[in-house]
């Protein structure tokens, strides 16, 4: 039963996915309810570009780039991402974006899905990993009523 490839990659249609909760590698809530984009909770990271870091709040509709930056970051330059509560890198070295071959960086999203998106400013290259354990797969297949398949 766990043969299945466990690991899934979509390509999320824009505008179709809202972020609703979303942590860093060591638990921390990233979810500004206090700052809204598009009438959701922006999603408050640190962004650090050269020498200056400051708070950015990223449009949590996917492939929407409303985001709120409290420093001035030029079109196509690549920032960094951390968490703003206890500091963890939030860069994963090991995906590249499909659009610019650039690095991405990586949120945790319930269920143990990742969602990933481009570090340069203006790329739309992002997508939704979902890591499928048993427990994943069996609820996925009943929310979608597929379990007489198993
Ligand atoms: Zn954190
Ligand atoms: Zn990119």
């Amino acid at each position: 039963m766990s043969e299945i490839n466990d690991r899934l990659e979509l390509v999320i249609p824009h505008g179709k996915l809202v972020v609703g909760q979303a942590y860093c590698p060591n638990g921390c809530s990233l979810m500004a309810p206090a700052r809204r984009i598009h009438g959701h909770p922006a999603i408050h990271l640190r962004a650090t570009y050269q020498q200056r870091s400051g708070s950015i709040y990223l449009d949590p509709v996917c492939g929407l780039h409303d985001n709120i930056s409290e420093i001035e970051v030029p079109p196509r330059e690549v920032v960094e991402f951390a968490c703003p509560y206890c500091g963890i890198s939030l860069d994963d070295p090991d995906v590249t974006c499909s659009e610019c071959a650039g690095s991405m960086f990586a949120l945790r999203l319930p269920e143990g899905a990742h969602v990933e998106a481009c570090r340069r400013n203006g790329c739309p290259g992002h997508r939704l990993r979902v890591i499928t354990g048993e427990q994943l797969m069996q609820r996925l297949f009943d929310s979608l009523g597929m379990d007489s398949i198993l």
